[in-house]
């Protein structure tokens, strides 16, 4: 019998294959997403605590994230799968007040009914969160609607929803190598047999160079402390640029901090699996900006990773020479936030080119190679 050839093969399961590979499955193509684990359990998706908002020093994350939120939080209105994976806690941008005209274009351009965002004053931020120590000569661009998603859940929900719409999913089975077999044809070499398609999309994030070793994608570590908070009181997402820190609430009484300690390496295989300093630097940020009255206390640490690029920007193409050969990696810990809006622009991608058409990239914020 001859050998089933795939539209599309996605490569890895974290938010980007798993989305892709439902969004494709939309386009009625047909797909098959393998990942080396379960879906969503492993990678940066696993790690990361989906901070959301719309706010981003670069304007064209800023537009990918507006958009991606538009889905998170009108997950049924768009028909997407599962319960709606995000939650609405606020979110809150604290910059020095010099940035207050930036933060008042900002607000103007992107702030509206449906997503309204507040530029808050210092004595406004101190009333508001008494338990942020110091907000003289601070300003902060409030999102009433950010917050933070369960990026797992979403790989999970969406995976479901492909195979409800019999997408195939093959998981604890690692992809050993891809090859070119023609202009129009891809061996996926799985640990015993190949499977052939036309396409690929390639989200294998900071793996990515064990499969392609010469694109400029390396993996970072991202650490993150996990504290009780024992006031309850830390209930908003919040970053703040001027100390370099950020806090992610978490329901049940315990919220995470950033830290600005990382380590680099070319695949998350060699990645030093102590955090003791990362805790500490945690920690000391932690004390610049929260008051000491706000009793917390680190009873946790993990080192998470993602793909980075030099630019922190994704390449997110086809690859030059290789027909059908779709890489999205390198989001450089801001992949989630923006992740439906990518998805969904790289799925028209690759289903143009299934059908021998052209469209433009018309993703701004990526790496160009
Ligand atoms: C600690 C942490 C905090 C973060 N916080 C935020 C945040 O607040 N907001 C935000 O927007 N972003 C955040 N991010 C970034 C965001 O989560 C990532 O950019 C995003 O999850 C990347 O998803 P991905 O699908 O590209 O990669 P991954 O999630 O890494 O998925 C890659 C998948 O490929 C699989 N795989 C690898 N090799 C193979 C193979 N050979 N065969 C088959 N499968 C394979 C892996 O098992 C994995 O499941 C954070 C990341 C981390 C680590």
């Amino acid at each position: 019998m001859a050998k089933k050839v795939y539209d599309t093969v996605v490569i890895g399961g974290g938010i980007y294959g798993a989305s892709c590979a439902y969004f494709l499955k939309n386009k009625d193509n047909s797909v098959l997403l393998i990942e080396k684990n379960k879906i969503g359990s492993s990678g940066a998706t696993s790690y990361s605590r989906g901070i959301t908002r719309v706010y981003d020093p670069v304007p064209s994350l800023s537009r990918l994230s507006y958009t991606s939120l538009q889905y998170f939080l009108n997950w049924d209105k768009h028909n997407l799968p599962g319960k709606s994976p995000y939650s609405s806690s606020g979110f809150v941008y604290l910059m020095d007040k010099k940035h207050a005209e930036k933060a008042a274009s900002f607000s103007q351009e992107m702030g509206n009914s449906d997503y309204p965002i507040t530029v808050l004053e210092s004595k406004a931020i101190a009333q508001k969160y008494p338990w942020i120590k110091n907000t003289v000569n601070k300003i902060a661009i409030y999102e009433h609607l950010g917050g933070y998603g369960n990026p797992t859940q979403t790989a999970i929900n969406f995976a479901n929803g492909f195979k409800e719409k019999k997408g195939e999913v093959y998981e604890n089975c690692c992809v050993q190598a891809i090859k070119q077999i023609s202009d129009q044809l891809w061996d996926i070499v799985l640990p015993h047999d190949t499977v052939q398609c036309k396409s690929i999309v390639l989200t294998v994030g900071a793996y990515t160079k064990k499969i392609l070793p010469t694109l400029p994608i390396f993996t970072r570590s991202i650490s993150l402390t996990q504290l009780v908070d024992h006031t309850k009181a830390i209930n908003i997402s919040l970053i703040d640029e001027t100390i370099e820190t950020y806090i992610r609430p978490n329901a049940g009484g315990s919220f995470y901090a950033g830290s600005q300690v990382f380590e680099i390496q070319d695949t998350p295989d060699l990645l030093n699996e102590s955090n003791s300093n990362e805790v500490v630097d945690a920690m000391t940020r932690l004390n610049d900006l929260i008051q000491k009255k706000t009793a917390h206390q680190a009873f946790n640490a993990m080192k998470g990773y993602d793909s980075y690029t030099e630019e922190k920007a994704p390449i997110v193409q086809f690859i030059k020479n290789q027909p059908g050969l779709y890489v999205a990696a390198g989001f450089s810990g801001r992949g989630y936030k923006c992740c439906i809006a990518i998805a969904k622009e790289i799925s028209t991608q690759v289903h143009a080119y299934l059908n021998s058409q052209t469209v433009e990239n018309k993703l701004k914020w990526r790496y160009k190679l």
